[in-house]
C-alpha cells in the first residue's frame, strides 16, 4: 500500500491522534478487506480544529493574496509531483479504478489549488464615486468555514472547498465522509509542506454527528457540503439557525436527452460517462436517458456492445476500466433498485447482478422500457444503473426531462445547433451539457438548482461564496442633521 496518513485528524498544522473516539474502519471495496482505522473526533478534537481554525485566520487574512495564493499553487505542485501516491491512495480510499483517479481526482484537486491560487491576488472591493464623497468595498473572508464531503471524490471534494475558501483568507475544518476519510489528510499534509501556516486547514474525521458539531458551533461562519438531500436538508436547518453561509452541492436525478439526428457513437459514450463512470457514483449523472424513437435500437445494441468491453477487476491495475462500487451498503442499495426495477416492469437490457468475486462489484445494468413514474426513473441510486426512457418530440420530452424535484445537471446530444440551445436554456438544471456529459474544469461553475443545491463551486462564482463584501462610505465634506 502506498503512504497512508499517520494519524486520523489533521489539526494546527500536524497529525493528530486521539483514540478515545470510536473507531471508523476504512474497508479497500475492491476486497472488502479492512486497511487502515481512523478514529471519530471526540469533542476535545472538534474543539482543538475550530480553536487552532479560529486562532490562524487573521494572519492568513491579513497576508496579500499574492501570498496566499503562491502557497496554493505550490501545493498545486506537489499534487501533481505525487499524482500516482496520490491516485493509489485514492483507489484504496475509494474502489474507483486508478486508471479513473490517475486522471480525474489529484489533478482535479490540483486545478482548483492552482485556479484559486492565481485568483487570490486578483481579489478586490470597488470604488463607487458619490459626488464629492465615496464608498469602496473590501471583499473580506467569511473566517471559519466548514466543510463536509462525500465519499465519491474524497480529494477533489476537499480541494473544491479549501482552496476558494483559503483564497479569499477564511479557515476551514473539513470532515471527510466516514466511507473515505484517508485522502483529505493528505491534502492537508501537502498544503502544510507547501507552507500553510498551522490551524488554515484542519482535517475531523467522524459521522454525521461530528458534522452536526461543527456547524453548530458559533466559530463557525460558513458551512459547504456535498451530500445527499436529506442530509442536505438537516445541515442547511441547523446553519439557518446561526445564520450561517451555506454552499450546498447535493443529489440528481438528471436527464440525458438523445435526438434521432445525433452521432451515435458520441451519444453512447455520453451516456457511459454520465452512468458508469465512477461505477455510476457520480452526483450529476444523466441517469435517465431519453432516446428517441429512430435511433434507440442502434443506440440500445452499440451501447450494449461496448459495455462488453469494460475491464472489470482490480481497480489498481491500470487497464481496469470499471471498479467495484464504494461499500456493501452502497452496493445493496443499488441491487434494490434494480429489483425494483425488474418488478415494476422495466425491460433488464445487461447486467443487474452482483459479480461472483470479492469486494463490492456490481455489473454495468442498463434498462430499457423505463416509465417516468418509475422508482428507479425517480430516485437517485448512486449506482452503475441506466434507466432509458422513450420520447417521440421535443415538445414532450423537455417537460418530462424537467419532471423532477432535482436539478443537478442535463444533457443533450443533437446536430441541431438551435435546438440544443434552445433546450439547454429550458432546462431546470445547473449544469447543462451539449452533445458532452460530466465535464467538470475548474473554470466552469458548478452545482444545482431545485433540490439539488445552492450555491456554485468552482470559477469566480465561487469567490462569491467564500467572501463578503463591506461597504465603507466616506464623507469629504461637513455633515449635517436634523437637529
Ligand atoms: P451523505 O449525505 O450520506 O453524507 C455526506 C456527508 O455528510 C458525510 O460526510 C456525512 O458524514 C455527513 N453528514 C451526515 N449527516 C450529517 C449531519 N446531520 N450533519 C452534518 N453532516 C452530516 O452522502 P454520501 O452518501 O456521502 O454521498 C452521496 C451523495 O452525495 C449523493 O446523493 C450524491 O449525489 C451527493 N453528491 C453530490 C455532489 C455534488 O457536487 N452535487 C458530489 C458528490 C456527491
Amino acid at each position: 500500500m502506498t503512504t497512508q496518513p499517520t494519524a486520523s485528524h489533521f489539526v494546527n498544522g500536524a497529525y493528530h491522534e486521539n483514540a478515545g473516539g470510536s473507531a471508523i474502519p476504512v474497508i479497500y471495496p475492491a476486497t472488502g478487506e479492512e486497511i487502515a482505522r481512523v478514529h471519530s473526533a471526540t469533542d476535545a478534537v472538534v474543539d482543538a480544529a475550530l480553536a487552532a481554525a479560529r486562532a490562524a485566520q487573521p494572519a492568513w487574512a491579513a497576508m496579500t493574496g499574492t501570498e496566499r495564493g503562491r502557497i496554493l499553487r505550490r501545493a498545486a505542485d506537489i499534487m501533481r509531483e505525487r499524482n500516482h501516491e496520490l491516485s493509489v491512495l485514492e483507489t484504496f480510499d475509494t474502489g474507483k479504478p486508478y486508471q479513473e483517479t490517475s486522471v480525474a481526482d489529484a489533478t482535479s484537486a490540483a486545478d482548483a489549488l492552482e485556479y484559486f491560487g492565481g485568483m487570490a491576488a486578483t481579489l478586490t472591493g470597488e470604488h463607487i464615486q458619490l459626488g464629492h464623497d465615496w464608498v469602496y468595498t473590501r471583499r473580506e473572508p467569511l473566517g471559519v468555514c466548514v466543510g463536509i464531503g462525500a465519499w465519491n471524490y474524497p480529494t477533489q471534494i476537499a480541494c473544491w472547498k479549501a482552496a476558494p475558501a483559503l483564497a479569499c483568507g477564511n479557515t476551514m475544518v473539513f470532515k471527510p465522509s466516514e466511507t473515505t476519510p484517508l485522502c483529505a489528510l493528505k491534502v492537508a499534509e501537502i498544503l502544510t509542506e507547501a507552507g500553510l501556516p498551522a490551524g488554515v486547514f484542519n482535517v475531523v474525521q467522524g459521522l454525521g454527528d461530528v458534522g452536526a458539531k461543527l456547524i453548530a458551533d458559533d466559530r463557525v461562519a460558513k458551512v459547504s457540503l456535498t451530500g445527499s438531500v436529506p442530509t442536505g436538508r438537516k445541515v442547511y436547518a441547523a446553519a439557518a439557525s446561526g445564520i450561517k453561509n451555506v454552499t450546498m452541492e447535493l443529489g440528481g436525478k438528471s436527464p440525458l436527452i438523445i435526438f434521432d439526428d445525433a452521432n451515435v457513437e458520441n451519444a453512447v459514450s455520453g451516456a457511459i460517462l454520465g452512468n458508469f463512470y465512477s461505477s455510476g457514483q457520480v452526483c450529476s449523472n444523466g441517469t435517465r436517458v431519453f432516446v428517441q424513437g429512430g435511433i434507440k435500437e442502434a443506440f440500445l445494441d452499440r451501447l450494449s456492445v461496448r459495455l462488453e468491453a469494460a475491464v472489470i477487476g482490480d481497480p489498481q491495475d491500470p487497464k481496469t476500466s470499471f471498479g467495484p462500487m464504494v461499500s456493501e451498503r452502497q452496493m445493496e442499495i443499488a441491487l434494490g433498485y434494480i429489483a425494483k426495477g425488474q418488478e415494476e416492469g422495466a425491460r433488464l437490457v445487461c447486467g443487474g447482478k452482483r459479480l461472483n468475486r470479492n469486494g463490492f462489484y456490481l455489473q454495468p445494468t442498463v434498462f430499457a422500457d423505463v416509465a417516468d413514474t418509475m422508482t428507479i426513473a425517480r430516485e437517485e441510486i448512486f449506482g452503475p444503473v441506466m434507466a432509458v426512457l422513450d420520447f417521440d418530440d421535443e415538445a414532450e420530452v423537455v417537460p418530462r426531462a424537467n419532471a423532477t424535484e432535482f436539478g443537478l445537471a442535463a444533457g443533450v446530444f443533437t446536430r441541431d445547433l438551435t435546438r440544443a440551445h434552445r433546450i439547454a436554456a429550458a432546462f431546470e438544471a445547473g449544469t447543462c451539457y451539449i452533445n458532452t456529459y460530466n465535464d467538470a474544469p475548474v473554470e466552469a461553475p458548478f452545482g444545482g438548482s431545485k433540490l439539488s443545491g445552492v450555491g456554485r463551486e468552482n470559477s469566480k462564482a465561487a469567490i462569491e461564496h467564500y467572501s463578503q463584501l463591506k461597504s465603507v462610505y466616506v464623507r469629504m465634506g461637513d455633515l449635517e442633521a436634523p437637529f
